[in-house]
């Protein structure tokens, strides 16, 4: 599958659209214009790729709505070199959003058969995460700990303390904490370790899932 005039062309018009919602970081509306979205979807959803929607992309997930995207991205305030951890792999779409900005990426998949396609699909791409884990989220990524910003694309029915220890002093946690609907959190660790938290708006993900994978 190829990047076609046509796809720069749709991809332009998405970032627009999301600048018109309210994402103003010019280096967050750049890489959304540069990351072609439709080549992390199942080829049937091609002409829905760049409509500010999420979409199924197997093993019961989903790629997350391109607004969504950018927002969790924009609140992170990721600067050239941060060392990222995600937690929720995916299609790897949100990853490369980061890592254009010059993240250095770690991300972790709790589902083997996604944790297995995205890995190959990203060498593919030609992108270099630092590591992409196979594991349970809700742990962090303690071996390559402590990171500058953590970010959670799945809903999260409590902030998992694992997470907040492996911040570093100064960074942000992005998580939508919630069961049916969630609540967008930043967690900032202060310098003296004590924690600021602040809250931004309502959306809806799909769980992070706590029992076994089912693979
Ligand atoms: N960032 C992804 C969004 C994927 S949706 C993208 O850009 O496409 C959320 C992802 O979180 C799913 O792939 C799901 O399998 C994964 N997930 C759910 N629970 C998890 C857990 N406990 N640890 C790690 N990943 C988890």
């Amino acid at each position: 599958m190829k990047d076609t005039y046509r796809h720069k062309g749709l991809r332009q018009q998405l970032a627009e659209q999301i600048k018109k919602k309210g994402i103003i970081d010019s280096a967050v509306l750049e890489a959304i214009n540069k990351v072609p979205r439709h080549l992390f979807m199942d080829s049937s959803f091609l002409e829905f790729a760049y409509e500010d929607k999420p979409f199924p992309i197997g093993s019961g997930q989903t790629i997350s709505q391109p607004y969504t995207v950018a927002f969790q991205t924009e609140l992170l305030e990721i600067k050239k070199g941060d060392k990222v951890l995600e937690v929720g792999t995916g299609s790897g779409y949100q990853a490369c959003i980061l890592m254009e900005l010059g993240a250095r990426l770690y991300t972790i998949e709790r589902q083997k058969s996604l944790y297995i396609k995205t890995k190959s699909f990203l060498a593919s791409m030609g992108y270099k995460p630092k590591a992409i884990s196979y594991g349970d989220g809700y742990k962090g990524l303690p071996a390559f700990a402590p990171f500058d910003k953590i970010i959670v694309t799945a809903g999260a029915p409590y902030v998992p303390s694992e997470l907040i220890e492996q911040l570093k002093p100064g960074g942000h946690l992005v998580i939508p904490v919630g069961t049916d609907l969630q609540e967008m959190k930043r967690i900032t660790k202060l310098d003296d370790n004590n924690i600021k938290e602040e809250k931004h708006g309502s959306f809806r993900f799909v769980p992070l899932l706590t029992d076994k994978a089912n693979d």
